[in-house]
């Protein structure tokens, strides 16, 4: 409520700031029109008593002289005339001051005391007008009566002074120049009149102008604050159905979470899926669609009124939130009959099934995502195994979140060696021999106990922590190799690589410098990667490897057959072996089509150039079968399991080559 108050308060705010603005713009555009008003004003007053000076100099004046140059002044029949015409026009105020002068700027006739006329009226600046009208321009300017005169003072009425050319005689020519000054107030009077509408107007114009731009803001303002309100609805609701949305859930759950954890008390916390609705929506359409996600989300919502929170997640997932739940696998259960419950849609009866998985805080998870990652998982499991209402369980999911637990505690295991190399032997089938022995990881674990590869190197790949466990691996078995035994000097180990470590800049150069580092020939080393592995970067993949062999590594294709890899690809990389995936060799006696896929590898391997071999060898069965096929290598656990490095160098000096055919 206070935020909300907070918002409308910087907004109202805003509105007067913006207003505020808005009157100074209007201000600064009246100021700008008035001073272009009055220079208009102005120039239109100097226009007035120009045409005024010239019409008096036509009409009074001129008829008044001779004809000749106004050269050495009046004479005293002219004076008077000119006297009478000039007294007249000053009684009438029409006129302040006249003077005439000559050509040359000399003044031959004035009706003021000429002894008071300034020096300063010789001055060129003042000459200019003077000489100008003597040459046939009109000139106008405002200025004071006595400006020109010693005592000129402030409060000498203001005149528009106007030189004027006269011209007289047949043909009419420049005889001299009339200097008037005309009373400026009559003509300032009339201009201010018009100025004073004018500005009246403008005042108008401008105050209407300025409510029109509160308003129109103003209006903005309320529309963009309506959407700022729909919009912070939408943020926290789902616009179908109206309750809260994914976000908003989360955000629910979180302190739902954070509450349990200080209380002790726990929550439930369930993601319930609508089964076939993708179906539904296919054949009623998508209206329909939306109708029964309104209806069910109602439902839900009222089932739950009052004991907690649900909301939809997207599509046609729902969330559910319950505090205190004492038996939720029961509540779920009668939430699922609750959806499953008859709904009439487009006037056909529909029953809709539901998944619906859930995990309870704190007992599977104290932290939020994790939490909803398990409900997801469970509804997974719930979903694919068609169970109705499932409860988290760690056995639903190899790859689940709380494997985030697990990545978090990689970075230790490295550092504090908890992992292990076993070994597996791979043997030639025709005597028996050890061709190599396979390096396979393990992660001592020091709560869950011993850790086989496939719980954790994918979790692994996921991070760049693989590099550093690469590396590990590979400096590991490089040290362990002299704890072989005797007879084991040249033994070959294969190590598994993943594709993002093959793919790292400067793998090659640093397998090769840690064999250097700890004095191994290179062709002690054999690198396995999956068809994967090859596929995933094609060139990069062809690069590493024929870097690798450069320098000596041998390099095996494992898995081979299960993935896309064509043989053809194969013969142009730089390998040395392949293995069959264990999926067909395993049951290769009882599926004959297993066993014709041995069958063909192995004979195109060999026409490829490759040594093939043969994994997941079980029993004598599988070794004869395989040694049919003409395989030459053979692995698993028929001959051993993986075991650790003392327990390969017991084995190793135990073992005793037999070849398959000399089996019984
Ligand atoms: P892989 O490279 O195909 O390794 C062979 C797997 O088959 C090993 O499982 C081995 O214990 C198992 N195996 C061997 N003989 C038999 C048999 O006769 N029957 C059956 N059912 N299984 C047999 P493991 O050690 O659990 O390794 C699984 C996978 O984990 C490996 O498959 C490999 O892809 C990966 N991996 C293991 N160690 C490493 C490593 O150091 N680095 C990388 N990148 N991956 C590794
Ligand atoms: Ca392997
Ligand atoms: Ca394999």
């Amino acid at each position: 409520m206070a935020w909300c108050r907070a918002r409308l308060n910087s907004s109202l705010r805003l509105f007067f700031i913006f207003s505020l603005i808005m009157i100074v713009g209007v201000l600064l555009l009246g100021l700008a029109l008035a001073v272009s008003y009055r220079a208009e004003a102005t120039r239109r007053g100097l226009a007035q008593g120009r045409s005024e000076a010239v019409l008096m100099a036509q009409t009074a004046i001129e008829p008044q002289l001779n004809g000749l140059a106004l050269v050495g002044g009046l004479n005293s029949g002219e004076t008077n005339d000119m006297n009478r015409v000039v007294n007249t026009a000053v009684r009438s105020r029409f006129v302040l001051r006249l003077r005439l002068r000559d050509l040359a700027g000399e003044i031959i006739y004035a009706n003021d005391d000429l002894s008071l006329v300034a020096q300063t009226t010789d001055d060129n600046r003042d000459m200019v007008p003077i000489l100008g009208a003597a040459h046939g321009v009109v000139f106008a300017q405002i200025s004071r009566l006595n400006d020109d005169s010693n005592d000129s003072t402030a409060k000498d009425p203001l005149a528009v002074e106007v030189f004027v050319p006269l011209r007289a005689g047949h043909p009419r020519q420049l005889v001299g120049v009339m200097e008037v000054y005309l009373p400026y107030a009559p003509i300032q009077a009339d201009v201010e009149a018009g100025i004073n509408g004018l500005y009246r107007n403008l005042a108008v114009g401008l105050a209407l102008l300025y409510a029109l731009l509160v308003g129109i803001s103003f209006a903005v303002g309320t529309r963009l604050r309506r959407q700022i309100k729909v919009n912070e609805y939408l943020a926290d609701f789902d616009a179908l159905t109206g309750l809260p949305n994914r976000t908003q859930f989360q955000h629910l759950v979180a302190l739902e979470v954070e509450r349990c954890a200080r209380s002790g008390q726990r929550a439930m916390l369930a993601i319930v899926d609508l089964d076939r609705f993708k179906e539904v929506n296919d054949t009623l359409g998508h209206q329909n669609g939306d109708r029964l996600l309104v209806a069910l989300g109602a439902r839900m919502a009222a089932h739950f009124a009052g004991l907690g929170s649900v909301a939809r997640l997207g599509g046609n997932e729902f969330g559910i939130l319950l505090s205190d739940a004492h038996e939720p696998h029961e509540m779920l259960v009668e939430l699922r009959t609750i959806i499953q419950n008859e709904i009439s849609v487009d006037d056909l009866r529909l029953s809709i099934e539901s998944s619906i998985g859930f995990a309870m805080t704190p007992e599977d998870a104290t932290n939020t995502d994790v939490l909803l990652q398990l409900a997801d998982t469970a509804m997974l499991s719930a979903k694919t195994h068609h169970l109705g209402v499932v409860r988290y369980d760690p056995s639903q999911s190899r790859f689940d979140v709380s494997n985030l637990a697990l990545i978090a505690e990689l970075r230790d295991a490295i550092d504090e060696d908890q992992f292990v190399i076993n070994y597996q032997p791979k043997v030639r089938i025709r005597d028996g021999s050890i061709d190599a022995v396979e390096a396979l990881v393990r992660w001592r674990h020091p709560t869950l106990g011993l850790l086989g590869p496939d719980r954790f190197m994918p979790l692994v790949e996921r991070t760049d922590l693989i590099d550093q466990l690469t590396d590990w691996i590979v400096r590991r078995v490089l040290k362990e190799l002299s704890q072989f035994g005797p007879g084991a000097d040249n033994l070959v180990v294969a190590v598994n690589v993943s594709s993002r470590s093959l793919n790292r800049v400067g793998f090659a150069n640093k397998v090769v410098a840690a064999m250097d580092a700890a004095h191994v020939e290179h062709s002690r080393l054999l690198i396995e990667v999956t068809e994967t592995v090859l596929m995933s970067d094609p060139v990069r993949a062809c690069a590493v490897l024929v870097e690798l062999e450069r320098m000596g590594v041998r390099l095996s294709v494992d898995d081979f057959g299960s993935g896309q890899t064509s043989l053809s690809y194969l013969s142009t990389l730089p390998v040395h072996e392949l293995k069959i995936d264990r999926s067909f060799v395993s049951d290769m006696v009882e599926d004959f089509t297993h066993a014709a896929i041995v069958n063909s590898i192995v004979e195109l391997g060999h026409n490829l150039g490759f040594s093939v071999v043969g994994e997941g060898v079980e029993t004598l069965a599988v070794l004869k079968a395989l040694a049919a096929t003409g395989c030459e290598i053979a692995q698993g656990y028929f001959f051993a399991r993986p075991m650790a490095v003392e327990d390969l160098a017991d084995w190793l000096g135990r073992y005793i080559p037999v070849g398959a055919f000399d089996f019984a």
